[in-house]
C-alpha cells in the first residue's frame, strides 16, 4: 500500500518520475488533467459539470474538482495506493482532501516535492523543440539533433510551443511557486513532506524519492 502525493513545478520531471513509481509499486498515476478528461468523457453528472466550466473558460470550482478526486480514488485500481499528481493545488483543496481520504480510510504516506531552482527550469523548459513531423522531442542544450532544427527521426521542422515560451514559463512558475508555498507548510506541519533535488540524474532522484517512501513505511 503506497499513497503518494507527487509535487514540482512544470519541468522538473514529475512525469518520468511518476512513470517509474508506476512500475516500482504498481500502482495507478493520477494526473488532475488525466482524471478530469475521463471523468467528462465517461460522462459522470460532475464530468459534465467541469466540461460546462471548461468550455466557458472558467475554473472548474473545487466542490466539483473534489468529486472528480474522490470518484477516481474509489476506484479498484487505487486499492494498493496511486500516485496523485498535481492536486491538491490550494490548502482548501488539502482540507477536501484530507476528508475524503478519512472517509475512505486512506492515509497518505508520503508528499513529494520534485525541487528545481526557478532559473534552471526556465532553461529546461525554453530548451524545448518538438518535430512538425512526428512529434519527436529535443532540447537545444541536453538531446539536440545532428542537424539545427531538424528532426533526426523523420527531418522535420522542428518548433517551440507556445507554452515553452519564456515569458509564459516565467509567469506559470511565479503563480506556481506561490500556489504550492503554503502546502508545502502544510504537509511540513503533518511531518509527511519530503523534498527532492530534480537537478540530479533521473535513477538518483527515484532513488531518493523511494528512500522516503521505505522510511515511512518502516
Ligand atoms: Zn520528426
Amino acid at each position: 500500500m503506497m499513497h503518494i502525493l507527487l509535487m514540482g513545478p512544470p519541468g522538473a520531471g514529475k512525469g518520468t518520475q511518476a512513470a517509474k513509481l508506476v512500475e516500482q509499486f504498481q500502482i495507478p498515476h493520477i494526473s488532475t488533467g488525466d482524471m478530469f478528461r475521463a471523468a467528462v468523457k465517461e460522462g459522470t453528472e460532475l464530468g459534465k459539470q467541469a466540461k460546462k466550466c471548461m468550455d466557458a473558460g472558467q475554473l472548474v470550482p473545487d466542490s466539483v474538482t473534489i468529486g472528480i478526486v474522490k470518484e477516481r480514488l474509489a476506484k479498484p485500481d487505487c486499492q494498493n495506493g496511486f500516485i496523485l499528481d498535481g492536486f491538491p493545488r490550494t490548502i482548501e483543496q488539502a482540507n477536501a482532501l484530507d476528508h475524503t481520504l478519512n472517509e475512505l480510510e486512506i492515509k497518505v504516506d508520503r508528499v513529494v516535492n520534485i525541487t528545481v531552482p526557478s532559473g534552471d527550469l526556465v532553461s529546461r523548459i525554453t530548451g524545448r523543440r518538438i518535430c512538425k513531423g512526428c512529434g519527436a522531442t529535443y532540447h537545444i542544450q541536453f538531446n539536440s539533433p545532428a542537424t539545427e532544427g531538424k528532426c533526426d527521426e523523420c527531418g522535420g521542422e522542428l518548433y517551440q510551443r507556445d507554452d515553452d515560451r519564456e515569458e509564459t514559463v516565467t509567469k506559470r512558475l511565479t503563480v506556481y511557486t506561490s500556489q504550492t508555498r503554503p502546502l508545502i507548510e502544510y504537509y511540513q506541519d503533518k511531518g509527511l513532506y519530503t523534498e527532492v533535488d530534480g537537478r540530479q540524474p533521473i535513477d538518483t532522484v527515484f532513488a531518493a524519492i523511494v528512500s522516503s517512501l521505505r522510511g515511512e513505511a518502516e
